[in-house]
Order: structure tokens, then sequence, then C-alpha cells
């Protein structure tokens, strides 16, 4: 017997290292007509590595600039970082795996953390050694604080991501303690993955990021992207979603994180990565990317058009 075309073209997915759920989530990939992506992890490696560690002495920012100052290896910022590992241990953000790693690298003994929490979008807290640690994103964590350490903590983030970097603050029993900046590399296919998905549906994707603006507008301008939307939470990318599929569009949604499992869910379709992909984004969509490549979303659009006999 010949096999139904989407059958066929599901197997053929899976030989490109895609896993698409079933038939009918083959069919729906060749109707969506908008994309809408993630950064981190999705249009990045997804490895990102901590490239700089600024500690924020206690006392005046004179000190803090003729201390540390261009030297970054002191025992003070071995020390937020070790800090800053241990609270971050039990997640399994890319960020919180690249500050655990950098601890490691300099030889750090990491202490237990307890009463650990994560918010999506936003970062982790734990208590470690009888401290109350916070490490998550400047904008969030500095709303509304007014007091001077804040304000130094603010201008040390917007300066690191001014450089590019996604900037990661530290914050101990409510005073900033110091600014991680933590980058990663670009995907290498991914401003052909952009410019081929730009070409399939008529329209460049759109960035759904939670990372801070400057830094995606300047990844967004490297692989061709226009449409960015920066500081997002989970809500908020399905808030986007949703506003797109209202305006009559099949959206497409690919991401990796926890914080994109609602995005996904709300989506036409949603494309999950593999290899660095959360568990719940992995459940939530609806194809999975295997082999970590991402020139594979383009592909496997195309597969379904085929088979559903539109010319491509
Ligand atoms: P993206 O949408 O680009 O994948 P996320 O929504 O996962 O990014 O994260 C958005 C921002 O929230 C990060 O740039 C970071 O500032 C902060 N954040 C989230 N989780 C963590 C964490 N575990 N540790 C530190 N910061 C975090
Ligand atoms: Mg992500």
């Amino acid at each position: 017997a010949t096999m139904p075309p989407l059958l066929s073209a599901l197997a053929n997915a899976g030989r490109h290292g895609v896993l698409v759920k079933s038939a009918v989530v083959m069919e729906r990939l060749g109707q969506v007509d908008a994309v809408a992506m993630d950064k981190t992890g999705t249009l990045t490696e997804g490895t990102p590595r901590v490239t700089a560690v600024r500690v924020l002495s206690a006392a005046s920012s004179d000190q803090y600039e003729r201390e540390h100052e261009p030297h970054e290896s002191g025992a003070a910022q071995d020390r937020l970082l070790a800090l800053a590992a241990a609270a971050e241990h039990p997640s399994e953000h890319p960020l919180a795996r690249a500050i655990v790693q950098a601890a490691h690298a300099r030889g750090r003994q990491l202490s237990s953390a307890r009463d650990f929490g994560s918010t999506p979008g936003l970062g982790v807290t734990a208590t470690v050694d009888g401290d109350l640690v916070e490490v998550g994103a400047p904008a969030r964590l500095l709303r509304g604080a007014e007091d001077a350490p804040s304000a130094r903590a603010a201008a040390v983030a917007g300066d690191l991501e001014a450089e590019g970097h996604t900037a990661v603050l530290v914050r101990v029993n409510g005073v900033p303690a110091g600014v991680l900046g933590i980058a990663d590399r670009l995907r290498p296919d991914a401003a052909a993955t952009v410019a081929a998905l730009t070409g399939l549906t008529g329209t460049p994707p759109m960035l759904l990021t939670g990372d801070n603006p400057r830094a995606a507008a300047r990844l967004a301008a490297d692989v061709g992207i226009t449409d960015v939307r920066a500081g997002l939470l989970p809500q908020d990318k399905v808030a986007a979603v949703q506003k797109l599929e209202q305006a009559g569009r099949k959206v497409l949604v690919i991401g990796d994180g926890v914080n994109d499992a609602p995005a996904l869910a709300a989506a036409h379709t949603g494309i999950a990565m593999g290899r660095a992909g959360s568990d719940l984004a992995l459940e939530t969509a609806d194809a999975v990317i295997v082999r970590d490549e991402l020139a594979t979303v383009p592909t496997v659009v195309a597969l379904s058009r085929r088979a559903r006999g539109l010319v491509v």
C-alpha cells in the first residue's frame, strides 16, 4: 500500500530530526503564515557563559571602580559567583547553568540552597547560608527601588546590556551585591532559518523574549528580524501570539523554555528545541527538534505544504 502523503511527510520529518507528534500536527505545520520565536536557547545556542562579574561594594561607587575595574578575578568576584550559583543550582534555566559552571570553573564548593523558588522570566530566590539570595532580571528585581545601591546596580546592568550582555542581578537580603554579564552565541543557522521562514510566510518572524531590549535588538538585527518584543513574561508571549491569531494569522511558535510553554500551547502550532529544551516545553509543543538544528523548522513546514499538495 502507498503511505498517505501526510504520514510519509511525518516519517520524512523524523529523518530530518524533527519529532512531529501526529499526522494532524504534520498537516497544521503547512498552514502557518506567521512565526514567533524565542531568543535564548532558540535563536542562540542556549549554552551561555558568564563573561563579566561586577561586585557592588557596600561602600561608595568610587571604591567599586578602584577595586574591581577592570580586574575581575578577585576573591570578592568568586564569592559573588558562588553565592549566585548556590541559589541557581536547582534551576534548569540556561543562565542558571552558566552561573553554576562559572563557579565550578573557579573551584568553588557550593553551599546548598533551601527554600528554592523560581519565577519564569524573572529569576530565582533561595536561602543560602542563612542569607536570602535573589538572582534575576535587573529591570524586574529593581522595579520601584529608589535607593542609591539599587540605582548603582541598575547603571552597572545598563552598561553590560549596552555591550550586548544579558545582565543578571544578585541581591542578598534585599541589598544589591553584584551584577553578572552573560553572553550566548547565535546558532550558526539562525540567520538562514529566519530568511527561509520569511520566504515561506512572507513576513519575518517576530522575536518574543524575556531578555532586555538592548541585547534583543542587537541579536535581532544580526538575523534579519525587525519586530522585537523584549522584557516579556510568559503571559506576555501568549498575548502577543493571541493578538496575531485574532488578526486571522496561524502562528507557529518556536521556543525552548518553561517560559515558552504557555505560548507554545496558545499557538496554532508549537515547536520546541529538544536538546536544551525544558521538559514542560517538550510536552506542550506539537513537535520537537530532536537533532538541535533550527534550520529543520522551515524544512518541515515545506514538507507539510508539499504533502498537502500546495506549491512551496
Ligand atoms: P528568553 O525569553 O529569551 O528565553 P527568559 O524568559 O527565559 O528568556 O528569561 C528572561 C529573563 O529573565 C532573563 O534574561 C533573565 O534576566 C531572567 N531570568 C529568568 N530565569 C533566570 C534565572 N534562572 N536566573 C537568572 N535570571 C533569570
Ligand atoms: Mg528560551
